[in-house]
């Protein structure tokens, strides 16, 4: 997969002010904010501030300092809403059905979850 960043994406939009968002946490390099379509009780996304597609792309160009604060923010939210369990999830391309192009994970909890992926 390319890793070319689309600066319009809404995740962008959102991180530059265009589009609100209510962020539940805010670090140097990360902002996290509820999932606009919660598919469980809590439902929040964790993003990094930086131009990253995906977590491949993250991983490989990503300082540091962004990688050290971005794992610790997905951290953060896991301790925010999953006392009773979490599920973390990012999706990455046409096959992982990634919707916005800009890293984000999803943090699922307040109920049993299910299965990880349809059978
Ligand atoms: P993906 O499929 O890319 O992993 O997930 C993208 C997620 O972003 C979806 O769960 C969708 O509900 C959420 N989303 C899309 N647009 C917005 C928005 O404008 N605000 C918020 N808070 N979430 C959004």
């Amino acid at each position: 997969m390319p890793d070319i960043y689309d600066p319009q994406n809404i995740f962008a939009r959102i991180l530059r002010g265009e589009i609100p968002a209510s962020p539940v946490l805010e670090t140097p390099h990360s902002i996290a904010f509820p999932d606009i379509a919660p598919q469980a009780p809590a439902h929040l996304l964790v993003l990094p501030r930086g131009p990253y597609v995906n977590w491949d792309h993250f991983a490989g160009a990503a300082t540091d300092a962004e990688i050290a604060d971005f794992t610790r923010a997905v951290a953060a939210v896991c301790r925010m809403v999953g006392a009773d369990g979490y599920r973390l999830i990012s999706n990455a391309g046409a096959h992982g059905m990634q919707e916005v192009p800009h890293l984000h994970v999803h943090v699922l909890a307040g109920k049993v979850l299910g299965r990880l992926i349809e059978r």
